[in-house]
């Protein structure tokens, strides 16, 4: 169990204690989370869009909904419901603060007060707030609603979120595959365990959308199905300036990564430099048990990602091929970045 921690992140909304449940802080975030679900379910029926809350309302939502407050007040009752709900607003106010900084919740304006208070403070939930609020639903409730929310969440945030570079287009016409070939559930199951395994600290959301995309399934067939169907289908249809983008990038992450732990570093870069405007290739380094020093060569990036991937579900971390010095066959032992 973590003990301490130096700002606030995901990891805190799913932290489990030493007997393997959620904490009580968890559970409280997460049901300020689930708060989404009402939010959208009240829409739909009222067919309304409207999907703010106050500060207070979801304190009042919360009284009677997250089982702390519950057993507080049934225990130790305040003088009426509405004190209840007021000296539970500034706790709640805090949570919000820090959902808000994950960018889970977004603070949209002020509203007039039904209570005759003048202008409150207003928010809604981001996309990912909604996202991680269906991956949170009961799943023996509803699990086609639930697959179905979360695929249209996914693909509005690859898509058309801000962030959406065309690594992310790329993953969303993969999604897109998953659902059509009936695997979307797999990929539901994924991210849920992204979110609540205990041993990932993921904390911010690029770092939830990076551990998505390693496709690192507890299951290594599952590992080998989806990346197969990433890289070898879904990646040979791009778009070619989508495919060119998503190759470079892929290139600059395995080469800064490779020049961490590169030996020759001065004819490293060299070759890095020279390849430079290829982004098919990658300059990595390798060792040659025959000509016995560390040679820098340049492979194809996708024949690269291919091996990385079989390498990686046998746990296997060094790869041999042909050394481009001495051209003898697998006596070049290059390392598997994955
Ligand atoms: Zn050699």
């Amino acid at each position: 169990m973590k003990t301490e921690h130096i700002s606030f992140g995901i990891d805190w909304i799913f932290e489990k204690g030493d007997d393997g449940t959620f904490t009580d802080e968890a559970l409280l975030y997460q049901d300020i989370i689930k708060h989404a679900i009402k939010l959208k379910k009240s829409a739909n029926e009222k067919n309304s869009n409207e999907l703010s809350f106050s500060v207070y309302e979801l304190a009042k939502w919360l009284r009677y909904n997250h089982n702390n407050y519950m057993d507080r007040y049934s225990k130790k009752p305040l003088s009426n419901v509405q004190t209840e709900i007021e000296s539970l607003q500034k706790g709640v106010g805090s949570r919000v603060d820090n959902l808000i900084q994950l960018e889970l919740i977004k603070s949209i304006g002020t509203r007039q007060s039904t209570r005759g208070k003048g202008p409150v403070a207003i928010y809604t939930y981001t996309e990912f707030g909604f996202l991680f609020a269906w991956l949170l639903e009961d799943e023996s409730e509803d699990r086609a609603t639930i697959t179905s929310e979360v695929y249209d969440l996914i693909q509005s945030i690859f898509r058309t979120g801000r962030y959406a570079p065309s690594y992310w287009i790329f993953y969303s016409e993969f999604f897109k595959m998953c659902r059509k070939c009936g695997r979307f559930q797999d990929i539901v199951d994924l991210i849920r365990n992204t979110l609540t395994s205990n041993d990932l600290a993921v904390t911010t959301i690029v770092e939830f959308i990076h551990q998505i995309q390693r496709l690192d399934f507890k299951d290594p067939t599952q590992t080998i199905f989806f990346s197969v169907l990433l890289w070898d289908q879904i990646f040979n249809r791009l778009d070619p300036q989508i495919k060119s983008l998503v190759m470079y990038t892929m290139k600059v992450e395995i080469e800064r990564r490779m020049d961490l732990q590169v030996k020759n570093g001065k004819n490293y870069e060299k070759l890095r430099f020279k390849i430079r405007d290829d982004p098919e290739m990658i300059a990595i380094e390798g060792y040659c048990s025959k000509c016995m020093y560390y040679i820098p060569g340049a492979v194809d990036v996708l024949e690269y990602k291919m091996e990385m991937i079989s390498a990686n579900t046998i746990n296997q971390p060094v790869l041999f091929i042909r050394c481009p010095n001495c051209k003898s066959d697998k006596s070049f032992r290059i390392p598997i970045l994955n």
